[in-house]
């Protein structure tokens, strides 16, 4: 799935291709793309729409429109968006949406397994929309190692499922979740109200490591996920840990492992990342174990 480094990538590429055009005619095939709303009534309101900005909010991509209306898209498992010359889009039978621009060229919506959505959102939305379902910004500058320890205080949850938590911090997935835990040498089991005060410093400076290094190398190209041009990202060939089971690790030259940390295959460094969550959990076995909160993967 997309995360931050390859949505922020697209948003890039996307940004000086749409900022200032017009939608001029819009046509949506595949009604899981808009449901519950209607694909033809979704492409209708949008057509006339002139863009301002091509924003991002985690995983999300914000197409701002003139009118204070914005498209939120959401490439989820396999989506992606391609821009092209008017005339240049070859066939595509997973092709779900068509944006004839004002100055002739188009954008197009590819979405294998279709779990993308887009969201046509009114104004007084907009912003409370995206607020109730992403946190922080990871990379900007007024985010800090305090904002992560204050969301992180009072999770049980392993450290890993609380980072994936998109209210957590935004736009952390299963790749950089690891690669960021790898970075701050904390075992991805350790819950997060027992990591100390510089584990959590640790983390917040993995998470925006990974994040950054990931930006740099426009992404990681594994699967479906492409450039808007049909570029690839390169950030898979750098990975510490992810999709390295059994490689050494390239701090200290054990063999990386893979577990399952909140349902998802996990990569770590037995050796670098030392799981002692469970002398912790000892000294408190006294206190009942909290239900598990309900995630947020947006
Ligand atoms: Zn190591």
């Amino acid at each position: 799935m997309p995360e931050l480094p390859e949505v922020e990538t697209v948003r890039r590429r996307l940004a000086p291709a749409l900022e200032g055009r017009r939608f001029e005619h819009v046509e949506i095939t595949d009604p899981r793309l808009t449901r519950p709303n209607d694909p033809f009534e979704v492409a209708r309101e949008l057509e006339g729409e002139r863009v301002t900005k091509v924003d991002r909010r985690g995983k999300y991509v914000i197409v701002r429109f003139e009118s204070g209306r914005a498209l939120l898209i959401h490439l989820r498992m396999t989506g992606s968006l391609r821009h092209a010359n008017g005339g240049e889009l070859r066939e595509d039978p997973h092709r779900r949406a068509v944006v004839n621009l004002d100055d002739g060229s188009d954008v197009a919506y590819r979405d294998v397994r279709r779990f993308g959505t887009w969201l046509l959102l009114e104004p007084p939305e907009v912003d409370t929309y995206i607020d109730a379902r992403v946190g922080r910004e990871p990379l900007d500058d007024s985010y800090k190692a305090k904002d992560l320890a204050e969301k992180l205080a009072h999770r049980r949850a392993p450290i890993k499922a609380a980072i994936l938590d998109q209210r957590t911090v935004a736009g952390v997935g299963n790749i950089y979740a690891d690669e960021a835990l790898w970075r701050a040498k904390v075992h991805p089991l350790t819950p997060a109200n027992e990591l100390t005060p510089d584990e959590v410093k640790a983390v917040y400076k993995g998470i925006r490591a990974s994040l950054q290094a990931g930006v740099r190398r426009q992404g990681s190209t594994l699967r479906d996920y492409q450039l808007p041009d049909g570029s690839s990202g390169t950030a898979q060939e750098r990975f510490k840990v992810y999709g390295r089971a059994g490689l050494p690790c390239e701090r200290c030259g054990t063999p990386i492992d893979k577990i399952r940390v909140a349902g998802r295959g996990t990569y770590y460094c037995p050796h670098c990342q030392v799981y002692r969550g469970a002398a912790y959990a000892a000294r408190s076995s006294s206190s009942p174990p909290s239900r598990s909160r309900r995630q947020s993967s947006v």
